[in-house]
């Protein structure tokens, strides 16, 4: 069967554009990384509403696909990527409040949400204070700071799978430490269950969160945030600076100086560059504490 067809069929493109949806062929990946590498994608669509993401997911699930929300945790290849890349834009980015939920679009960023519950006098989303990118990869990946996770704060998820949607309760999702079990599901939107603040000191926990960032993150190179998970019990950039591996460079990959687990493109890092740093951090890790690393960033192959 193939699976792996490069060529979209004309009248899907004339459909989806009459949709609303923008399409682009050879869009270069680069554009959309945070960590500004990446060849070109094959086509890549911007999908503005349910009737279009339903068109799109019931017609191109013999291709390779992939979503990409704000690009902030993936590493493209040099190579591209030989498929589709789909994003939600217009309604998926809509976020509602009513009481204490907020149902916010899987293309909403994350700090928009975090601003509306704070202007609605809601806590509960500081732990994603400064964390880039949309709603949807956030709950996909259960992003957060080190104790707090956004999974704790779902009330409930609207998804396709299989070109079906559905619509999973909190107790249908499990979510760990940076997963979810959401994988293979597109998720379109979020329904959040917040507190009301009665304490009000959820500023100034966002404030710190901030400052911290700014003290202990290269937040003005281009970068795609932890490189590793943290193994149990330990932190990966201690670990990486305990190794000496700080500074490191290959090409134009280097592993930042102010935190360890970040690596960063000095300006011309190319993927190879990426890979092959990623790898030598894994070994001299291995080597020197018997300990494996698993990447958290999302290593996307050209096919
Ligand atoms: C400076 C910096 C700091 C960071 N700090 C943190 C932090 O403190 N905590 C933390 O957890 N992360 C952190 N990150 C990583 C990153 O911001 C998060 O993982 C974020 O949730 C990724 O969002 P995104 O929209 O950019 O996802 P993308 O990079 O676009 O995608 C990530 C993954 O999510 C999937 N995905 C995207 N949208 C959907 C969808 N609608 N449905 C299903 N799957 C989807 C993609 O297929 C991909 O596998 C940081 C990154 C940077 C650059």
């Amino acid at each position: 069967m193939e699976k792996r067809r490069r060529v979209i069929n004309v009248n899907l493109i004339q459909e989806l554009s009459l949709l609303g949806c923008k399409i682009l062929k050879d869009e270069p990946l680069c554009k959309h990384s945070s960590f500004k590498i990446g060849g070109n994608a094959d086509f890549f669509i911007e999908i503005p509403n349910e009737k279009a993401l339903f068109c799109c997911l019931e017609n191109i699930f013999s291709y390779r696909y992939m979503i990409l929300g704000g690009g902030s945790n993936v590493l493209f290849s040099d190579n591209g990527y030989r498929g589709i890349i789909i994003t939600l834009t217009g309604e998926f980015k809509n976020i509602e409040v009513c009481q204490k939920e907020i149902l916010a679009g899987a293309g909403a960023s994350v700090q928009q949400v975090l601003n509306v519950a704070l202007k609605n006098g809601l806590v509960g989303l500081e732990c994603v204070a400064g964390v880039p990118g949309t709603v949807g990869a956030a709950v996909y990946g259960n992003a957060g700071s080190k104790n707090m996770w956004i999974g704790s704060f779902v009330e409930s998820v609207e998804v396709y799978k299989d070109a079906k949607k559905r619509c999973l309760n909190k107790d249908q999702i499990n979510f760990n430490y940076r997963k979810s079990s959401l994988e293979s599901c597109v998720i379109t939107r979020v329904k959040f269950l917040l507190k009301k603040d009665t304490k009000n000191d959820s500023l100034s926990l966002i404030y710190t969160n901030t400052h911290n960032r700014l003290l202990s993150q290269p937040l003005d190179m281009s970068n795609a945030g932890s490189i590793f998970k943290n193994p149990i019990g330990y932190s990966a950039g201690k670990l990486i600076e305990e190794a000496n591996l700080k500074g490191f460079q290959i090409g134009g990959a280097k592993i930042s100086d102010k935190h360890g687990n970040f690596i960063v493109n000095t300006g011309q890092a190319t993927s190879k560059d990426v890979l092959t740093l990623i790898n030598l951090m894994k070994e001299t890790i291995k080597l020197k504490f018997d300990i494996a690393f698993e990447t958290e960033v999302k290593i996307v192959n050209d096919k």
